[in-house]
């Protein structure tokens, strides 16, 4: 049960008392695992290398030591939360805003898509906490808009990601804008070898914490798969559709093209839905994530734009309409269900090309995906 947990409490590690109260506020009765682990391993100022499963509260494991040290009678960007999408640099921005409340912190998030301008006229007030996308906050500090010399901790959350060929000269660059005595925490759900090479070079003996077995990954999630023909998927959704009690279900196609044509089958076959993918303007991404967010449709389509740390817990079923091709991608797809300990349930529609895929992935992450029975028992998810 990842709500277990050693039974420590917030009050156990000295937070100012105007940051418990944005805590509890935020529902949270008693750390999680990841947050009792972390929390005072972070507060004691050492770097961390953070491991642990979709939907523990890794977001609260950095944000609430990150508030805790923040100065606010300082006018300086004190810490940086690095994250590879921008739906999630939003997200955690709100998570920090919202436990932070009561502390007259500054977060500012900044990503890609938006106008620079706007930035740097936010950057003209007091930030204490800047939570970006690492291209835009690259720019803004490169062009010397965004001070991050006194910046002291630097956050990446889905790690891993960031570390990939795409991000890490990036990465690597920004820390050079940050002070020399610094605090670097990682977390991610996977973490692959180029994440060493990286450690090794930039951490200083961080304390590794691994809250991983790798059979309790899905744990709560409960895995079907329907073996269709390309063109009889729109109609086995519909049978879904149908047959399921969804709360909220996120539907992933493996391109954007995919994803708009699905959409919009989907509307036609009467359900409300919306779609999101990364050829999108910005703006118009964020109020869709916005309105999915607040329970304005159903049923959301996207490309994995959104496999990544996104959080919403109404979401109980999640369906891979076209099925991913590796495990890693499987595993952040449907961990985009059974969050915090809820239930939820993953459909895979796999056609005869996915039939080796499947078996390589269910080899992989040690799980099982069984053949989707008649009838689904409700109390699954
Ligand atoms: P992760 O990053 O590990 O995938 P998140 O940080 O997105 O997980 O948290 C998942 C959900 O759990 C969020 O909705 C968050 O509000 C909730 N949560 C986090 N910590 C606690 C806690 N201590 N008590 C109750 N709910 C929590
Ligand atoms: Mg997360």
């Amino acid at each position: 049960d990842v709500t277990a947990t050693k039974g420590n409490e917030f009050e156990d590690y000295f937070l100012k008392r105007e940051l418990l109260m944005g805590i509890f506020e935020a529902g949270f009765e008693r750390p999680s695992p990841i947050q009792e682990e972390s929390i005072p391993i972070a507060l004691a100022g050492r770097d961390i290398l953070a491991r642990a499963k979709n939907g523990t509260g890794k977001t609260a494991a950095f944000t609430i030591p990150v508030l805790e040290k923040t100065n606010i009678t300082k006018n300086e960007i004190q810490a940086l939360l690095l994250v590879p999408t921008r739906e999630l640099a939003l997200q955690t921005s709100q998570v920090c805003k919202n436990l932070g409340k009561h502390m007259g912190v500054q977060v500012m998030v900044t990503t890609g898509g938006t106008t620079l301008k706007d930035d740097i006229m936010r950057l003209g007030q007091t930030v204490h906490i800047l939570v970006g996308t690492p291209g835009r906050v690259l720019d803004l500090a490169g062009k010397g808009v965004a001070d991050l010399s006194k910046c002291t901790t630097l956050v990446m959350d889905e790690a891993d990601k960031l570390l990939s060929p795409e991000f890490q000269p990036i990465i690597e660059q920004l820390i050079s804008f940050l002070k020399n005595e610094r605090q670097i925490l990682l977390y991610s759900a996977t973490f692959p070898m180029i994440v060493k090479s990286f450690t090794d070079r930039y951490l200083t003996k961080p304390y590794e914490i691994n809250l991983m077995e790798d059979a309790l990954t899905l744990r709560g999630i409960t895995q079907f798969y329907a073996y269709v023909e390309e063109r009889q998927k729109v109609h086995c959704l519909n049978t879904l559709f149908s047959k399921l009690q969804i709360n909220q279900s996120i539907i992933f196609c493996n391109s954007t093209s995919r994803v708009e044509l699905l959409a919009k089958k989907i509307t036609e076959l009467g359900y409300s839905c919306f779609y999101i993918h990364a050829k999108m303007l910005q703006a118009h991404r964020n109020r869709v994530f916005h309105d999915f967010r607040n329970g304005k449709t159903r049923h959301l389509v996207c490309s994995d734009l959104l496999t990544r740390g996104i959080d919403i817990q109404a979401v109980n079923v999640v369906i891979n309409f076209d099925f991913p091709k590796n495990a890693e991608t499987y595993l952040h797809r449907i961990g985009r269900s059974g969050r915090f300990g809820h239930l939820g349930l993953a459909i895979n529609l796999i056609t005869y090309d996915d039939r080796f895929n499947l078996y390589k992935i269910e080899q992989e992450l040690g799980t099982e995906i069984a053949p989707i029975p008649p009838i689904i028992d409700k109390s699954l998810y």
